[in-house]
């Protein structure tokens, strides 16, 4: 296990002591694992009082939802234990005055019965209590009996909905049927794809291996089935054919939709999920109002998910997006979101449109079957530039590197090929679009080369040696790199000169190239014993020394198919 804690059995009181530092709108009750609202007090007396909590281990629940407008109170358990019916009693007299309290508690034996035992006791004491219990988990929903159905995180939309009625001053009764109501109508269903751990075990609670579990609780305890990997929109149209069927979602219907990290899922795949989730349920007919993703209810680092669906009429969604002060709900705006296809800005920088068309001179040929030699060889080389740039950057340089070059081919019978300048400025603009750092820098090289070229004779070699030598410039003016920096640059310098001094010294094109080439090589295995104060490899220091750079080393391979390209004839 390697997690960032003190003691095993100090993380629940530790990171109690960290939210209420954190969160200065929180309070805490001495001698009890129970966060109350800061502003508690002066509330006691005029809104119904909510509480809710279970075990640790599910961050941000319970405590994050405590705030104006959601939870009085957040009651802690240990990890994945119930909190002890003296805590949440504690909890009750904390926060709840003459209107009453409201439980909500989430369908675990151990919660309902240290909050019911809690209630009864504060009923005892004269207290107006009542309590509520969501089992939003559909995955074990064969039958219409409830006592299977766990609470999951559907259960912080009703500290949403219930919260904000609350607010509104509505007595307890009118709360608990609203919060009821709201319960009654979520369905989630969830997918691991590895357990979390508990700090006090110290191992996952079980092995995936390259299976995932569907349909499980939040303390890993055991799903529907287990299946292979599938790809993220396979298995989001399964959670929710689930969901949708369990809750009889109708054509027509509104909803909401949360999509929840189970602890180590990265807001990347949520996002994926969230695009799926929103497409396929828009396609049955069904209004996505509101859609939520992020960490809601999690099962310490579980890699996973779940989606709740809410049914929405005009109060639920009134109160969906009344304002909170609780720290873990989000703030998204208060829109009905729509598909990726409506949501665009055209973009400014539309592409110059060049006058294209197969190549009618010789220079013009030349070009293709340089630009095209080059293409190839940068597909070819791809996956050693992507080793290389393994072991001394991020590795992406040889994807990089192909997705331009199968852009420059694809883009190759729009280029001016006999207009040199032009068409060098045309693939600078293709080439551009390959991002990272080599996207720029090549961006930059080529569009300098075409300008430098243009009013030139490009006949002459010395035009191309001049523009070679200022285009390298212009990559060294853009990154700040100079030669032995290692970078693309200790490629690309050794050739522009190369090439410059052997077209002065009187050579021809063809044995200047050859030089050029070869100069470029040689430098690019010079960079191996160079280190890097450029780019992502200077965070290496000499780590990375005995490799050469990968951004030189592809220079060299697609310089060298050109030159072989250019000097068959
Ligand atoms: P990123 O580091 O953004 O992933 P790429 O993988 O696209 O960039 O390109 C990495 C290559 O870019 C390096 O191997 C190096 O040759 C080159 N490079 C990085 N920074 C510079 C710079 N400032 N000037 C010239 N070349 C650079
Ligand atoms: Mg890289």
């Amino acid at each position: 296990m390697k997690k960032l804690i003190n003691r095993p059995e100090r993380v629940v009181d530790e990171m109690l002591e960290g939210l209420v530092t954190i969160h200065p709108g929180l309070l805490r009750v001495s001698n009890h694992n129970v966060l109350v609202r800061g502003d508690a007090d002066e509330v006691r007396e005029r809104q119904v009082a909510l509480i809710s909590g279970g075990g640790s281990g599910h961050e941000p629940a319970h405590a994050g939802y405590v705030g104006a407008g959601m939870l009085s109170a957040a009651v802690a358990g240990e990890v994945f234990t119930s909190p002890s019916a003296r805590s949440v009693l504690a909890s009750i007299r904390a926060v709840a005055g003459q209107p009453g309290a409201l439980l909500i508690v989430k369908n675990y034996t151990g919660d309902r019965l240290n909050f019911g035992l809690a209630a009864e006791v504060a009923r005892a004491g004269g207290m107006l209590v009542e309590v509520i219990t969501v089992a939003d988990d559909v995955a074990l929903a064969g039958s219409e009996d409830h006592a299977g159905r766990r609470g999951i995180a559907g259960t912080i939309f009703v500290h949403k909905i219930a919260g904000a009625a609350a607010m509104e001053g509505k007595d307890l009764p009118q709360v608990a049927a609203i919060a009821q109501a709201a319960a009654e109508n979520i369905g989630t269903m969830g997918v691991s794809l590895s357990a979390g751990t508990s700090p006090a075990v110290g191992r996952p609670s079980f092995e995936l291996g390259d299976e995932m579990e569907l349909g499980l609780g939040i303390h890993g305890e055991p799903g529907v089935k287990r299946i292979p990997l599938r790809p993220a929109d396979e298995l989001t149209d399964e959670l929710l054919t689930h969901i949708t069927r369990t809750l009889r979602l109708r054509p027509g219907e509104r909803i909401a939709v949360l999509i929840n990290n189970l602890g180590a899922t990265t807001p990347m795949e949520l996002a994926i999920i969230g695009r799926r989730a929103f497409a396929w349920i828009r396609d049955r007919g069904i209004s996505v109002d509101r859609i939520y993703a992020g960490t809601f209810l999690s099962s310490l680092d579980m890699a996973g998910i779940s989606i709740s669906l809410m049914r929405l009429d005009d109060e639920r969604l009134r109160l969906l997006d009344a304002p909170t002060s609780a720290p873990a709900w989000p703030n998204i705006s208060r829109m009905v979101p729509g598909p990726p296809a409506d949501r665009i800005v055209l973009s400014a920088d539309e592409m110059p449109t060049f006058s294209g068309g197969p190549p009618q001179t010789d220079a013009g040929k030349k070009m293709e079957r340089a630009i095209l030699a080059a293409c190839a060889s940068l597909l070819d080389e791809e996956s050693w530039l992507t080793e290389l740039d393994r072991i001394s950057g991020d590795g992406d340089l040889g994807t990089n590197l192909a997705r331009a070059a199968k852009a420059v081919q694809s883009h190759l019978a729009e280029y001016p090929l006999d207009d040199a300048p032009a068409a060098l400025k045309a693939l600078g603009l293709t080439v551009q679009e390959m991002g990272g750092s080599s996207g720029p820098l090549y961006g930059v090289l080529l569009l300098r080369a075409g300008s430098s070229l243009e009013g030139g004779a490009t006949q002459d070699a010395s035009t191309w040696a001049r523009a070679l030598v200022e285009a390298s410039n212009a990559v060294s003016d853009l990154g700040g790199a100079r030669l032995g920096d290692r970078t693309m640059l200790d490629a690309l310098i050794p050739f522009a000169e190369q090439f410059q001094h052997a077209i002065r010294l009187g050579s021809s094109a063809a044995p200047a190239l050859e030089a050029a080439a070869r100069a470029a090589e040689a430098g690019a295995e010079k960079t191996a014993r160079m280190v890097a104060r450029r780019g992502r490899a200077s965070y290496l220091g000499e780590r990375a020394l005995g490799h050469p750079d990968p951004g030189a080393v592809a220079v060299a391979i697609w310089l060298r198919a050109v030159t072989s390209a250019v000097c068959i004839l």
